[in-house]
């Protein structure tokens, strides 16, 4: 059996090497290193495979949130919705931004914020809503969306974890994930579910007005070069990470095929265990297991944690800490208890290894060493 990595990078690197070799190779014989033709071509084909009128790929994640934010012109003080069980990357960039993070609990199944936390935390301030889909599954947007259109709010979706799955709307509308605000956000940091081999990201939109902008805004500020109309960043896709994405494009469906097969079979072996909780499949969303993650009862989760790393097997716990409990982010508004789900989530959810390589032997090692953890 091969050693069990959380992410094994390796191994799907070398079932395509072929093709990735020869793709970075193309872009050196180019000398296009940032932006350039292999960058177009994958902007244009994201566009193609995610259904959506203007793709523009930047630095990273984090950075594709807050050149988003920057687009609609926001002043300081505006308020933003946020979920506080998540990644930093939102609140992060709230706050470098001189917005005002509000923050909200995400429900205890999906592990996503609802329109009815949302809707509780609307004051005449609120600009902007973060909607993250988390672990690779969409928030309920129908809802979400109605509410910000009722009230004026831009939707920013925060679609790191959930590049491939499908909205299923209400009407009967499927939708790839990140689509349906008015910006989506996305990374391809290398252990994303559409990773490069060093960092990336990406916006989406279906508003030329707001695609102009960000990729002036991701691009000093410039329209026209050497005119800055506003201020802007630095924040570009290298060619390199561009030709490799656009190979693991064809693939993502694939790959979420895979994760799938490795979630069912965790199901299937875990469905009996009373203390564990796993993962809920939200009616409104297709899963793409950016990652697996249980929720562990009666206080052993840390137990079960160290029972499986001293076997070789990792296992993570995304994530520990509430934004509204970060010492970076500790505000008077929000004590500890304020989100009392979010607050639980962290003291028992660990994620499983989740990537596309995992072999029979690896999955039935995992599990039978869980079930042996709960005897
Ligand atoms: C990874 C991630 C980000 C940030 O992406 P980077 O490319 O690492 O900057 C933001 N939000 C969520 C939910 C993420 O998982």
């Amino acid at each position: 059996m091969n050693k069990i990595e959380m992410v094994d990078l390796r191994s799907q690197y070398l079932r395509m090497k072929d093709e990735i070799d020869a793709a970075i190779q193309n872009v050196i014989d180019s000398t296009a290193f940032v932006k350039g033709p292999a960058v177009k071509q994958f902007e244009d084909n994201l566009a193609g495979f995610l259904g959506v009128k203007h793709v523009i790929a930047c630095g990273n994640g984090t950075d594709a949130l807050q050149i988003a934010l920057m687009a609609l012109d926001l002043k300081p003080g505006d308020e933003v919705i946020a979920p506080t069980f998540t990644f930093i990357a939102s609140a992060e960039i709230i706050a470098l931004l001189g917005l005002t993070p509000v923050l909200v609990d995400v429900e205890p199944d999906t592990y996503n914020i609802s329109a009815e936390a949302v809707k509780a935390a609307i004051t005449p301030k609120t600009r902007a809503i973060i909607p993250v889909h988390l672990f690779g599954q969409n928030a309920d947007l129908d809802a979400i969306l109605e509410l910000a259109k009722l009230n004026n709010l831009y939707v920013v979706e925060d679609a790191c974890q959930s590049i491939g799955s499908n909205y299923l709307g209400k009407d009967g509308s499927v939708c790839q994930s990140g689509t349906l605000g008015d910006i989506g956000c996305t990374s391809f940091f290398p252990s994303k579910n559409l990773g490069c081999y060093g960092d990336g990201g990406a916006m989406f939109t279906n508003n030329d007005e707001l695609a102009a902008k960000i990729r002036a805004i991701s691009n000093h500020g410039m329209m026209v070069r050497y005119y800055h109309d506003m201020v802007g960043v630095n924040s570009r896709l290298d060619g390199i990470q561009a030709s490799i994405l656009d190979v693991k494009l064809k693939q993502l469906d694939d790959f979420g095929s895979r994760r799938n097969a490795a979630a069912t079979y965790y199901d299937n072996a875990f469905n009996a265990i009373e203390e564990l909780q796993t993962p809920h499949r939200s009616p409104v969303s297709t899963h793409v297991f950016h990652q697996y993650t249980l929720c562990v009862k009666n206080g052993k989760r840390d137990a079960l944690k160290d029972f499986l790393n001293d076997k070789g097997i990792p296992a993570m716990v995304y994530y520990p800490v509430p934004l509204h409990l970060q010492k970076a982010y500790i505000d008077p508004r929000y004590n500890e208890g304020a989100f009392p789900v979010s607050e639980k989530l962290c003291k028992e959810v660990i994620s499983l290894p989740m990537h596309t390589e995992l072999s029979d032997d690896q999955l039935l090692y995992i599990t039978e060493s869980v079930q042996e953890f709960f005897g």
